[in-house]
């Protein structure tokens, strides 16, 4: 794995900021799955949950990454136009929310091609980034780096290098880099950051985790890997700021999990983006073009 070493001039190490746009009811591998034909009867809150979070993005001028869900893009295109408006990033996050490694090859394609379809209707700039569902890009799959590369995207943000409840991907490199996709082609990864804490490997910097873990240990977690002049990469859903939203059935690990602490996310985000600078996936690797990409400076 090559790594790429001209993500930052200045001397402030900009951090990454990424969110999941999708729903309350598009929590993964529910007892009883919702059928997508169904989603369009359950309530809406995805719309207000993100038009809140953009309002606090705008008061610490902070931009960020949406990976959105083409279904989302389908039913609340204006707010896909808004994300893009206030100078933020849109990227897919699929259509309906599956597993990669539940999918074949095909229907991998036919989600993200879906996707792309409603996306694309609504943002002005060309999609360049794909995070999947439960980061659930596994080693099993990795053909689908080069279904990304062949539906014209040229990053991914899907590997969790730990073992994981949905995939996770053991011993993949922690940085972000390009690396060699199955068909002998180049793509820019983009994993979800680990941790030092105490000699150990753990996750602090999104969702569940993000939520459990104290601030002063996301700070620290955050100093730690700005020191070493590298990024860290928070990833975090709308309705993780939505205390309110309805409960889903769920094992009671999968319930703490999705619901622990959710009245706090909105301040404890304020806090690191009031400490730390955060920036969007494209304007971090200078993804204007294509051009750019190819020129990224490599160790
Ligand atoms: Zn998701």
């Amino acid at each position: 794995m090559k790594l790429v070493t001209d993500y930052n001039e200045n001397q402030t190490v900009e951090n990454i900021l990424t969110i999941d746009v999708e729903d309350w009811f598009h929590i993964l591998e529910l007892p009883s799955e919702i059928p997508v034909k169904d989603w369009i009867k359950l309530e809406n809150r995805v719309l207000n949950n993100t038009l809140s979070l953009l309002n606090l993005l705008h008061r610490y001028n902070a931009k960020a990454t949406f990976f959105v869900l083409g279904w989302v893009a389908q039913y609340c295109p204006d707010l896909i136009r808004e994300i893009e408006n206030q100078g933020h990033e849109i990227a897919t996050h699929g259509y309906s929310h599956q597993l990669v490694h539940h999918l074949t090859p095909d229907e991998f394609a036919q989600d993200i091609s879906l996707s792309l379809e409603y996306l694309s209707r609504v943002a002005s700039k060309p999609i360049r980034g794909y995070r999947a569902p439960g980061f659930s890009l596994t080693q099993d799959c990795s053909w689908a780096l080069d279904v990304l590369l062949d539906l014209g995207l040229t990053y991914d943000a899907s590997v969790f290098p730990l073992k994981r409840n949905h995939g996770g991907y053991e011993n993949f490199a922690e940085e972000a880099g390009l690396v060699t996709t199955p068909q002998g082609r180049q793509i820019l990864e983009i994993p979800v950051t680990c941790n030092d804490v105490m000699g150990k490997k753990m996750y602090l910097l999104g969702g569940g985790y993000f939520r459990i873990s104290p601030y002063w240990l996301i700070e620290s977690g955050i100093k730690q890997l700005n020191k070493q002049d590298k990024p860290a990469m928070i990833y975090l859903h709308p309705r993780e700021f939505d205390p309110l939203q309805p409960r889903l059935e769920m094992s009671k690990k999968r319930t703490f999990m999705s619901y622990v602490n959710l009245h706090k996310t909105e301040g404890k985000l304020e806090k690191v983006l009031d400490n730390f600078q955060f920036n969007s996936i494209e304007n971090i690797w200078r993804l204007s073009s294509e051009v750019e990409l190819t020129e990224l400076r490599v160790a």
